[in-house]
């Protein structure tokens, strides 16, 4: 049971991250040079995906073998991840079950005072954002390294990613030349190509002195207790393969169950994440290095985060948020997302699917309004390679926020004066036409006519037109 104290943390709690998600998004949704950085960035992704396309004669076909094995996946979880760990730990592997990100935190914090590690090099997991994994680690004097540039880049900014795919959409190269200028004392102006070089030069000395590495997974690969990696730049590979330890963050949900199904699902990632045929580097890894081999780390961790996940599962009609291979296609696809940007839904999981998930994960009570945070308009379900009834979803989410009494008193109380009014013919019809458009007005002053013609209510209800017909 809570009490009247926690009730009112939660309410202002839930209150300042609902009002810095308006004030955020309606500074960004203006913001020029942001439309313009996102509409050239999503335009080549644009172009990418429909060449990435033309590989499959069948992509629909495709997209429900790939919802078909997912769905199975969630709901044969248990077996699954016993099979996963039972294969994973023969061949020397060591799995820790985190029921949540303080678990996940507390495992990761005795493998590196074990290792005595002062340095760690990451490649990009946003499961490592969700328990906040960077800050935990310069709290204890490690310095955590990022090594996929965009991570890298966001980094050096000083902020969150941007986008689950591609943490550093929102800059332009312009951008990013300044950054490197101001952070690193770059040449004023350096290309692209210089840049990567620069970055790359300083990621090589970080793999040979980081103590442990740290990656996500894309795939847990039940039958043969396998994870797969999927990236673009090599650096997963070396981070994996330089330090001694090796630690895979992983979200229970990304279970598949064969080996058989990754012909599948590579492709689709590649092709609803970047438009590319199949990612560049594709890493399965089913343990720490074994004695026949010549690379790879002495000691291999899988840490199985669950962190809300489990709650989602129990949840029939929710559950298949969890199918997510998280490509990042709904989020472009979003006019929502595009307008307003990662950013400002101040969550890691962002876009339509995080909309989804993270009200979910997070709390419902503070993080609802990121379900109303949608045009509805189907897009996002549109893309999705595996098919998840996305804005559906976030009409569920909106309708338990509703169930649950979550809604504010001034919504609330909005909705009942309506349905009074509604309900009873003389309220709706007193004071006519003129005095409904100043109601009307005073209600949308400050919010939809503040950038928009307020809306002029007709001269005459249908009610009026229908007496007067009948007289
Ligand atoms: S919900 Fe679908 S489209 Fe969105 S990131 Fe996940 S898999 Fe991709």
């Amino acid at each position: 049971m809570r009490n009247q104290d926690d009730k009112t943390r939660i309410a202002t709690r839930m209150t300042e991250t609902i009002e810095k998600f308006q004030q955020e998004a309606e500074i960004k949704t203006f913001d020029l040079k942001h439309r313009k950085t996102i509409a050239k960035n999503m335009g080549k992704y644009r172009q990418s995906v429909a060449a990435g396309m033309n590989q499959y004669t069948d992509h629909e076909l495709a997209r429900s073998r790939a919802s078909y094995l997912k769905s199975t996946a969630m709901l044969n979880l248990d077996k699954y991840l016993m099979e996963w760990e039972q294969k994973f730990t023969a061949k020397g592997g060591r799995v820790v079950w985190a029921g949540n990100a303080e678990e996940a935190l507390f495992a990761i914090g005795a493998i590196m005072k074990t290792a005595n590690a002062r340095l760690v090099v990451k490649s990009k997991s946003m499961t490592s954002e969700e328990i906040h994994l960077n800050e935990f680690l310069e709290e204890r004097g490690i310095e955590p390294f990022e090594t996929d540039l965009g991570e890298y880049i966001v980094q050096l900014a000083g902020q969150k990613p941007y986008h689950i795919v591609t943490p550093a959409m929102h800059m332009s190269k312009e951008d990013v030349s300044a950054l490197f200028h101001k952070e690193l004392g770059t040449e004023e102006n350096a290309s692209p190509e210089e840049l990567t070089m620069i970055a790359r030069r300083i990621m090589r000395e970080k793999y040979t002195e980081a103590e442990v590495g740290i990656t996500g997974g894309n795939f847990l690969i039940a039958d043969i207790g396998g994870v797969a990696v999927t990236e673009n730049e090599g650096n997963a590979r070396l981070t994996m393969a330089f330090p001694k330890i090796h630690i895979a963050l992983v979200g229970i949900e990304k279970m598949i169950p064969s080996i058989q199904d990754v012909d599948l699902f590579w492709p689709l990632l590649a092709t609803s994440g970047t438009g590319q045929q199949v990612t560049v580097y594709n890493t399965i890894l089913t343990g720490p290095r074994q004695e026949e081999e010549v690379d790879g780390p002495e000691e291999m961790y899988v840490i199985l985060l669950d962190n809300g996940r489990s709650k989602l599962l129990a949840d029939p009609e929710k559950r298949q948020a969890l199918n997510c291979i998280r490509c990042g296609a709904c989020l472009n696809a979003c006019p929502v997302y595009k307008n307003i940007g990662g950013h400002t839904y101040q969550t890691v999981y962002s876009g339509p699917i995080g909309s989804v998930i993270s009200p979910q994960y997070l709390g419902l009570e503070q993080y609802k309004h990121l379900s109303y945070a949608s045009s509805l308009c189907g897009g996002c379900s549109s893309v999705c390679p595996v098919r998840i009834d996305i804005h559906n979803i976030l009409l569920l989410n909106r309708k338990q926020s509703v169930e649950e009494n979550l809604g504010s008193t001034r919504e609330k109380l909005g909705f009942q004066l309506w349905k009074k009014a509604m309900l009873n013919r003389k309220l709706m019809n007193i004071g006519g036409s003129r005095l409904k458009q100043w109601v009307l007005e005073l209600l949308f002053k400050n919010s939809w006519s503040k950038r928009r013609k307020e809306p002029i209510l007709a001269p005459q209800s249908f009610n009026e037109m229908w007496k007067k017909r009948k007289r």
